[in-house]
């Protein structure tokens, strides 16, 4: 049977399982990528597995999530990781540089490679054919000292593309309209792969717009052929050596098939605050918009801002309205710079923001309460935005800068029929991309060989091997869809502590009740339950070591989102499945107790264990985990695990 383009790289890649959907497999990983929030629990814990080198052909850290050196823990956190970058053989990435998928791509990214990253928009890069994931920060650390990385087997999907996009309808359109139809959890298990004659009336970057907010579909990664397109990119980013030539074989078969028409796209906007809240722009038409943003790692390129500029020559931005241009490289602020565009935006009201994540994780640019932000960011969840009562619309360039120009969220084509000059710009590649490399520093380039660490910088902490018993308290009862945001709030006044577990675990859940920490610790020891999809959103690895620090020993979920659950294996948390009837019957303040020897039954592929609440009624929950996950949770998390493996030989 011949192989879709997913089975053909991970096939390349395979160390261990076969290519059956479900089964887990190991896989080789070529690059692996870090940000900052993220990237200094990996190099410590690079660190504790007594590791030299990175082993992998190329590691990258970038710092792109806190930028802005509010005081000494941000700028000792860049310190730190450009002291691991150059003593352990990774490419650095300075503040201010830009985000790490935008620079990744445009650097490094290569067709036919695997790519692992300890964020979860790590598949942007599947817009020119590398098959990029997403893991917990543990699982970048063992991949870089050579380790395989263990992930179940996704099933493929063909999305279909026919058509050609029409006048004002955009790339971001299509994934928008691909969650409309398909919700957050519409790619769970999935990886979407793109196909059909669509696909070659879209460049490169417009692709990886696409294959970014994969990611909010739920998928395992996105992924499109390479052809003309892919080599007119890699052309203009001078690395033309490392295209290949990634086709799907002629009797590939899918797992399913979604087929989108592009000429049927027409503008669409996410309303708060779910990025599946999808209309047509015209339903959501007329709100007043006090603040128009443009940037982020899915629309914040070269190729994103132009239409922007070339909507704003000769033009202003309304008076109540405040627009920010966040460009999400420096490389693309450099063209814009040097063509003349900034100085056009400027003239027209626009501010410009540093190349950071920043305001999309509620770094800057907060919103007013009570009022409208229009971003072409990828997520609008509930206070993201720095704010709890936000009100986050997610839209293209085009229709952000539409709405900005009359003040309210307008189809830019009834703006374009109202001022009768206003032409959609249409899309343009970015021309002199290999300039700009002044702040990306090589292996060989690098100016420490050890590493500092600044009073910011705590230890790893580590967990005992998994207990026979485990009862507890239900520490806190949660609905569906809890994010790692909601678990750790990712705003700068508490991200700063990223790199010093005991103080950050002091905010774990605050959002959804601000005495959990302390409760937890009073506790010594017990449960967290949730509804559906608990742990959606970034791969926070901190949102399972703070309450593994707290004393959680479990979490009784209905469902969990795939890297979380993950992160909970990998730190010794036992994460177990309930049904919505016990869920519904489980009260915050039970006591409760895995009647089954855990430690046992985890080692030995047990699957489900019975417990019992307040020594009333009992109920079944179910593990679903590999054997290699057992083992890891029954040694008390990937570390100790690694470490145990290393000293077997
Ligand atoms: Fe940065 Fe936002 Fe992209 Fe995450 S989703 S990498 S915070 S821009």
């Amino acid at each position: 049977m011949g192989k879709t383009i997913t089975e053909q790289i991970l096939d390349d890649h395979l160390v261990e399982g076969d290519l059956t959907p479900g089964e887990e497999i190991g896989i080789e990983i070529d690059q692996v990528l870090a940000q900052d929030t993220t990237g200094t629990m990996v190099w410590l814990q690079f660190e504790a597995l007594e590791m030299d080198e990175v082993q992998t052909e190329l590691a990258a850290q970038y710092c792109d999530h806190q930028t802005y050196q509010f005081d000494f823990k941000n700028t000792d956190d860049h310190r730190f990781l450009r002291s691991a970058a150059g003593t352990f053989g990774a490419h650095f990435s300075r503040p201010g540089n830009g985000i790490c998928h935008n620079v990744h791509k445009e650097n490094f990214a290569a067709p036919g490679k695997t790519l692992l990253g300890s964020d979860s928009h790590t598949p942007t890069p599947g817009g020119l054919g590398q098959l990029a994931i997403g893991a917990g920060g543990l699982d970048i650390a063992v991949a870089m000292g050579g380790g395989a990385y263990y992930v179940e087997m996704p099933e493929v999907v063909n999305i279909r593309l026919e058509g050609e996009l029409g006048e004002w309808a955009t790339a971001k359109d299509v994934i928008l309209e691909l969650l409309r139809r398909l919700s957050v959890k519409g790619g769970v298990g999935k990886v979407f792969e793109y196909t059909g004659p669509g696909v070659e009336t879209l460049s490169v970057p417009e692709r990886t717009t696409i294959t970014n907010m994969g990611t909010e579909l739920g998928a395992t990664s996105s992924i499109f052929p390479t052809d003309e397109r892919t080599k007119e990119w890699l052309d203009e980013v001078g690395r033309s050596e490392d295209y290949v030539d990634l086709q799907p074989d002629a009797d590939a078969e899918y797992a399913d098939e979604i087929v989108v028409d592009l000429s049927e796209i027409e503008p669409m906007i996410a309303e708060p605050s779910m990025p599946d809240n999808v209309v047509p722009v015209r339903e959501a038409a007329g709100q007043s918009v006090e603040q128009v943003m443009i940037g982020s790692c899915t629309n914040g390129a070269y190729e994103d801002i132009l239409p922007a500029a070339k909507m704003l020559e000769g033009r202003e931005v309304d008076k109540k309205t405040e627009m920010i241009i966040a460009p999400a490289s420096k490389q693309a602020s450099e063209m814009l710079a040097r063509e003349g565009w900034t100085a056009e935006l400027m003239a027209a009201g626009v501010n410009f923001s540093e190349a950071t994540c920043g305001a999309c994780i509620g770094i800057g640019h907060v919103p007013g309460s009570d009022t409208v932000s229009l971003r072409t960011f990828n997520r609008n969840f509930e206070g993201r935005s720095g704010i709890e009562d936000d009100s986050v619309f997610l839209c293209s360039p085009e229709v952000a800068t539409a709405s900005a120009i009359k003040g309210e969220i307008v189809d830019p084509r009834d703006l374009a029929d109202e001022l009768g000059d206003l032409e959609d710009p249409g899309f343009e590649l970015g021309r002199g991309y290999d300039e700009h490399d002044a702040d990306l520093i090589s292996p060989d380039e690098a100016v420490d060989d050890e590493l500092i660490k600044g009073p910011n910088i705590g230890d790893v902490p580590l967990k005992d091997a998994l207990e026979s018993d485990i009862e507890g308290e239900v520490l806190l009862r949660m609905g569906d869809n809890i994010t790692t945001d909601h678990i750790i709030p990712a705003t700068s006044d508490i991200l700063k502590f990223r790199s010093n577990v005991p103080k950050l675990s002091e905010f774990t859940l605050s959002r959804v009740d601000e005495s959990f920490a302390q409760r937890a610790l009073d506790a010594d020891g017990g449960f967290l339950v949730a509804g559906e999809n608990y742990g959606q959103g970034s791969s926070r690895e901190h949102a399972a070591l703070c309450p593994m620090y707290l004393g959680v020993e479990g979490v009784l979920a209905q469902s969990f989102a795939r890297i979380h659950k993950a992160n909970l294996f990998n730190f010794g948390l036992v994460p177990l499945t309930i049904d919505e009837d016990d869920y519904e019957r489980i009260e915050q303040g039970d006591n409760v107790e895995i009647v089954d020897d855990v430690g046992a039954g985890v080692r030995s592929g047990q699957e489900e264990f019975t417990f019992r609440v307040n020594d009333e009624w009992e109920g079944t929950a179910h593990l679903d985990a590999s054997e290699r996950e057992r083992e890891i949770l029954a040694a008390g998390g990937k570390l100790s695990w690694t470490k145990q493996q290393a000293q077997d030989g």
